[in-house]
């Protein structure tokens, strides 16, 4: 947490005040953070982006991986703001080129997410980027694919986390920042 610092305060309650909380979607029960009213806003784009490099400069990172779709809104600035190139990890069958899978559990049954294999030859030192940490399942995901292709993994960065659903928990032994925790 970085709460001493007043501009970057208020440019966290700015972005809460204007994320929009849709209920029951995509299903009942689920209440939705609606990213959209950030990006349409082209200040608060510009500040959010550079709050989420910040925690990463100096840390030498060669790629940002993104997940797909939200997480490539976020990655491809944050890789250009730190010199690094960007990596789409897809959903199945989305991929050109040949690739690895890696599935992982869902609330009720499971889903898989791909990487191209030639995607962070080693030595990568790789940050995974997303919009909303929720459970964890598909950034840890992301995480055991990289290390998988010969990539480290340094840390993984979200605008926003729920930490009720413990998140964290399955993202142990990687450096975790988020900008909002709602
Ligand atoms: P997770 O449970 O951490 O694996 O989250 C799965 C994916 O769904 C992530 O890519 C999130 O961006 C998205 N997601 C999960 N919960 C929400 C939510 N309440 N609002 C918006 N996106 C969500």
């Amino acid at each position: 947490m970085h709460h001493a610092d007043p501009q970057r305060e208020a440019l966290r309650l700015r972005t809460l005040a204007t994320l929009r909380d849709v209920p029951d979607f995509p299903r009942p029960g689920i209440v939705f953070k609606d990213i959209t009213p950030v990006l349409g806003d082209a200040a608060l784009l510009r500040d959010v982006i550079a709050a989420m490099v910040a925690p990463w400069l100096g840390e030498d990172i060669t790629h940002v991986a993104g997940i797909e779709s939200r997480g490539f809104i976020f990655g491809v600035p944050v890789a250009l703001a730190l010199g690094a190139g960007f990596i789409p990890i897809r959903k199945p069958g989305k991929l050109p080129w040949r690739t690895m899978s890696q599935d992982y559990a869902l609330e009720y049954g499971t889903d898989r997410l791909e990487m191209h294999i030639d995607a962070c030859p080693s030595p990568s030192r790789v940050l995974v980027v997303d919009d909303v940490l929720a459970t964890g399942g598909t950034a840890g995901a992301a995480c055991q694919l990289i290390a998988r292709l010969g990539g480290d993994v340094v840390g993984c960065s979200f605008l926003l986390a729920i930490p009720v659903l413990k998140g964290r928990a399955r993202l142990d032994g990687c450096r975790l920042e988020t900008f909002i925790e709602v």
